[in-house]
């Protein structure tokens, strides 16, 4: 049976390097929950906390309401998946399996059932037999997740499951734990450094950086309403602009004026963080341009073009449909059209 989890007022200190601060989060019975930060933000430290292999030094972990923080990790029931997968290569793939249950003491006729239900899940019901040390990547991470599912944890952690698969199988492997987690409804708490993964798969987004959590929520509210000007750069590719409130309240950046009452900035020196799908390049006489620049760089990527296009000072990061640009050239001016209801304002 899953449960959900609650973190309160974690905090966690290495000496005098402060890892964690004040982490508060809770996860919903049978969400998916993603940790996202950059190398160094605390992410692993904070998992390593929920597993039990690291003492908080302060703050506490509610599991169903009851707090686990002093329970040592294989007391808590989880089920883990790492990087490094820690299969055990001379077993079988069936063997790995079991291998939970079977510390569990439960019978052999009912984990040869479980194991099979699993093999059949991971949709590798012909390779039971067949030693791990024999499989591809793609397969060992799956029956990597098929070990830690078998025993019903109350928790499901990973950390970076899949980061040392390659680019397509990764993305594959991101729709199959989806799936998986969905089929088996447990609380899942999975670290990542890749944001594109983490939009894939989370239900509840957490953006850490430097042991504190900078924004959290279902990830298109976060890609569409960033807390911050780190959460804007962080999460997709964004632009983060200068700008200016004038006295008439208007906000100029790049050259051009806008109205912002989404928000209470306080100063007048602002940053405007502007992605780069939102930024459409048209001709310079268009009526609807609201700021001109130069062609830096062009690349067609097939579905879309990036170019990155100077307006002033500023290098913006340009990403177009392919359709919407027929002939992008180095040194050609341009014309921008940037919507301001699509770019975040943050004061400095
Ligand atoms: P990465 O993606 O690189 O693994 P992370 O976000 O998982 O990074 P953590 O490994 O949680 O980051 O580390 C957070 C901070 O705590 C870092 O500054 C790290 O150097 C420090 N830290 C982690 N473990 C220890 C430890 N055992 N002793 C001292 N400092 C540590």
């Amino acid at each position: 049976m899953s449960t959900d989890l609650k973190i309160e007022a974690v905090s966690k200190n290495y000496g005098s390097v402060s890892a964690l601060r004040d982490i508060n989060m809770s996860v919903e019975r049978g969400s998916f929950l993603c940790l996202l930060g950059p190398s160094g933000c605390g992410k692993t430290t904070l998992l390593r906390i929920i597993a039990g292999f690291e003492q908080a030094t302060a703050g506490r972990l509610l599991l169903d309401g009851t707090d686990v923080s002093g329970v040592p990790p294989h007391k808590r029931g989880f089920g883990m998946v790492f990087q490094s997968l820690a299969l055990f290569p001379h077993m079988s793939v069936a063997q790995n399996i079991a291998y939970g249950l079977k510390l569990r003491g439960i019978d052999k006729a009912r984990q040869r059932d479980r194991v099979e239900e699993l093999l059949n899940v991971i949709e590798l019901p012909t390779i039971a037999d067949r030693p791990v040390a024999a499989l591809s990547g793609g397969q060992r991470q799956r029956v990597a997740i098929a070990r830690a599912l078998a025993v019903q944890p109350k928790l499901f952690l990973l950390d970076e499951p899949l980061s040392a698969l390659d680019a397509k199988l990764r993305e594959n492997m991101q729709i199959e734990l989806r799936q998986l987690q969905r089929k088996f409804g447990v609380t899942t708490v999975l670290v990542t450094h890749d944001q594109t993964e983490a939009m894939m798969l989370a239900d509840q987004l957490v953006i850490m950086d430097h042991g504190v959590v900078r924004q959290s929520g279902a990830p298109s509210e976060v890609y569409r309403a960033p807390a911050d000007a780190f959460v804007a750069d962080f999460l997709g590719t964004a632009n983060v602009v200068r700008g200016e409130v004038m006295e008439d309240g208007a906000v100029a950046f790049l050259g051009m004026r806008a109205q912002v009452k989404a928000r209470q900035l306080q100063g007048s020196k602002v940053e405007v963080a502007i992605r780069a799908e939102n930024i459409g390049v048209v001709e310079p006489e268009n009526p609807e341009r609201a700021t001109l620049g130069r062609v830096e760089f062009v690349r067609d990527l097939g579905p879309s073009v990036e170019s990155i296009i100077a307006v002033g000072e500023e290098k913006l990061r340009v990403r177009s449909r392919a359709s919407e640009v027929t002939s992008l050239s180095v040194g050609q001016q341009v014309g921008l059209k940037i919507d301001p209801e699509l770019c975040s304002f943050f004061s400095r």
